[in-house]
């Protein structure tokens, strides 16, 4: 967590608060807890970033980038519990950064409950670097991608979605939801999908996806995800299997949710709807 449709909700919400303004400064709030990942150092940052221009905000699997009229810019990272906002932050023990904008009447802050988050400063170069790392994202993929990529592992699908260089932005909350959708057991190894169940696969990806978007995330039982007014998401209420072990399943009424364990994360489906074959 956040995955694609939680860093899309946070760059659709920072938009408006942050593209066309200069940064008037950039300041790391006291913090107690371990630091979080921030490469250059703060003098640095500082040097090449004041005074420039957001020129756009946009996201690219599960990073925001923040980009400068300079070219430079900041890629952040939330991993597992950090978050960007434009409000009071849930705490102000987690408060990792913050960015002050020209006319803007509240600085933008990045909020790390575990610190795991990172954030790095970096010109163009820098940034193609890290984007080469990174598969194709998981709402640009061709369905002709998509199958090259999937018929050339034998892992299990399921482990397969949740390879960032595979295809990127999906984690496992995401990946139980569109397998099921698709109706394809998770276990079932890549190379031997047809083309007709990737094709599925590749249409419950978008749709899992951006209905997620369109209800501004999940906030799971634990709470820490918010949008940037700090405030909780509503897919987990749409939510088939995740989480939901032991529950009918909602789609065909006749199965049960199990929960199987995949490269050492949880993964939910309904054993009727998703036949191994
Ligand atoms: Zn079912």
């Amino acid at each position: 967590m956040p995955e694609l449709p939680e860093v899309e909700t946070m760059v659709r919400g920072v938009r408006p608060y942050v593209e066309g303004r200069p940064i008037i400064d950039v300041r790391q709030p006291r913090c107690l807890k371990k630091p979080i990942s921030l490469t250059p150092d703060m003098r640095a940052i500082r040097k090449q970033c004041v005074g420039q221009v957001v020129s756009r905000v946009f996201r690219r699997a599960k990073r925001i980038v923040i980009e400068l009229d300079s070219g430079h810019s900041f890629l952040i990272e939330p991993r597992m519990t950090g978050l960007l906002l434009v409000a009071d932050p849930p705490t102000i023990d987690h408060l990792r950064f913050e960015w002050r904008l020209d006319g803007s009447d509240f600085p933008l802050l990045f909020w790390d409950r575990r610190g795991l988050g990172t954030i790095s400063f970096v010109d163009a170069a820098g940034r193609d670097e890290v984007f080469a790392r990174l598969g194709p994202d998981a709402l640009e993929v061709t369905v002709d991608e998509f199958k090259t990529r999937l018929k050339k592992t034998g892992r299990p699908v399921k482990v397969a979605l949740l390879d960032q260089k595979l295809v990127a932005g999906i984690g496992n909350l995401y990946a139980s939801e569109i397998l099921h959708l698709a109706g394809v057991h998770p276990e079932t190894p890549s190379e031997k999908l047809t083309a007709a169940r990737i094709s599925r696969i590749h249409a419950a990806t978008q749709e899992v996806l951006l209905t997620a978007i369109k209800y501004e995330g999940s906030t799971l039982s634990d709470g820490t995800y918010r949008n940037v007014l700090n405030q909780d998401g509503s897919y987990q209420n749409q939510h088939r299997v995740y989480d939901r072990e032991g529950l009918p399943c909602p789609t065909c009424s006749k199965g049960t949710i199990q929960r199987i364990v995949q490269a050492q994360r949880s993964t939910f489906f309904c054993a009727k709807c998703q036949k191994r074959r």
